[in-house]
């Protein structure tokens, strides 16, 4: 099936609701990765060519009773007009009198952002009244929030009943990117997966070992593996109500002729705190009162080494707790060294999520990568092989099939 993409609609002089995803981060109250807003600029500069009236929403954190200041997305406007170079103005509701006020007052090229998405519980119900009085504001939607599209949400799903819709340059990039190395990938393939937890990304790493040819595991994650091995993991993070789960990730990986990479050694310490002292253990020997935080160097030598063999690679998660130093080596290692080998030619490297298009961005890394995704739902839901809601919202013949 084919999506409906925005470049074939006419949007000239048309008001457009467009669905980013402004949800960025905040460090010290300021947005601390401005890469969300920037991988929307294409779709507002073709808008804008198009002289279009351009209505952005958004969600933003997880407000969980309704307007709640602490997620209010109004100290964004200033942010957007400059790093887009717009005039952008704020409604302080997405629907109602205030929003078509806001909308109203729009000229041809000019931009209103409305207020967080989820201050109404209608967003995340995908509920047809809330998603009507969104459509309400424009004459066509446009979505280009991948990094939100495996959730069917109002302004993500329901909205396309009511509107001519359309996919944004954005999304359109993405599904490009991973259809074109990711559909049939050159092999061999590996798949590095870290972060906190295999309860989180238990789907992805069970659909995995059937595509991938190595499974490299790091981060909190390689814990569990490690326990199920019968290793004591000491004070580490670690989930031991997931061993079974884990024994039949282990079990279909055999079946499935894909090779799980653990930890050779790791970088313990007794707390998890910047620059707190720290010692390499052998993987198989970790002392009772410390914790893993990250992998140790044997362990970069190693998946190195694997990594020469291979053609393709996809990285999901950081393989330590790389936001305190020194515990962002193993991560920080590991990508430098996939970005070479890709500036080389020799590897085609795919790597999305939150945590990880930051883990990569502390060595300056991710420019050389083959691509990044700015989505980490989403883009490991994509890898799980799922349809994802907001992207089968856009098909054409969705009404015939
Ligand atoms: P995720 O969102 O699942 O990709 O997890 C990312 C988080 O995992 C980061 O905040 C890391 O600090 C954390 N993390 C990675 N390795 C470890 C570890 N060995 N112990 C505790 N946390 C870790």
């Amino acid at each position: 099936m084919q999506y409906s993409k925005m470049n074939d609609l006419d949007l000239a002089h048309k008001t457009v609701i467009l669905r980013g995803d402004l949800n960025v981060p905040i460090q010290n109250g300021a947005v601390s990765d401005f890469t969300r807003i920037d991988r929307l600029k294409p779709t507002i500069d073709y808008l804008r060519a198009q002289k279009a009236r351009i209505v952005v929403m958004s969600h933003f954190g997880r407000p969980k009773n309704g307007v709640d200041p602490a997620f209010s997305l109004s100290f964004l406007p200033s942010v957007l007009s400059s790093r887009w170079d717009a005039p952008v103005s704020f409604a302080s509701d997405c629907i109602g009198a205030e929003a078509e006020e806001a909308v109203k007052a729009l000229q041809d090229g000019e931009i209103v952002l409305l207020e967080n998405l989820r201050f109404h519980s209608g967003e995340e119900k995908n509920n047809s009244a809330f998603a009507q009085s969104l459509a309400k504001l424009g004459d066509v939607y446009i979505n280009d929030a991948f990094s939100a599209s495996h959730r069917a949400h109002a302004s993500i799903a329901a909205i396309t009943e009511y509107l001519p819709f359309g996919a944004g340059l954005l999304i359109q990039e993405e599904l490009d990117n991973l259809h074109m190395l990711l559909g049939t990938p050159v092999r061999p393939m590996a798949a590095v997966v870290g972060g906190a937890k295999i309860s989180t990304k238990l789907s992805l790493l069970n659909n995995l070992v059937k595509k991938v040819d190595y499974l490299i595991l790091g981060g909190g994650m390689a814990n569990t593996f490690l326990l199920a091995k019968g290793i004591p993991v000491g004070k580490s993070l670690v989930e031991p109500d997931m061993l079974a789960e884990t024994n039949q990730i282990i079990a279909s990986a055999k079946d499935n002729d894909c090779q799980i990479i653990l930890p050779i050694d790791v970088s313990c310490a007794a707390e998890f705190a910047a620059n707190a002292p720290h010692s390499i253990h052998p993987a198989a020997v970790i002392p009772d009162d410390l914790m893993v935080l990250d992998v140790g160097p044997e362990s970069i030598e190693n998946v190195k080494e694997i990594l020469q063999d291979c053609k393709t690679i996809i990285w999901n998660g950081p393989m330590g707790a790389f936001e305190i130093q020194p515990f962002d080596i193993g991560t920080n290692a590991l990508a430098k060294y996939v970005a070479e080998k890709t500036k080389q030619g020799a590897l085609k490297s795919v790597a999305g999520g939150g945590d990880t298009v930051a883990a990569l961005d502390g060595t300056n890394s991710s420019k050389d990568f083959t691509y990044i995704s700015t989505a980490g739902g989403a883009f490991l839901e994509w890898l799980e092989g799922k349809t994802l809601p907001g992207i089968a919202a856009l098909m054409i013949d969705k009404k015939a099939a």
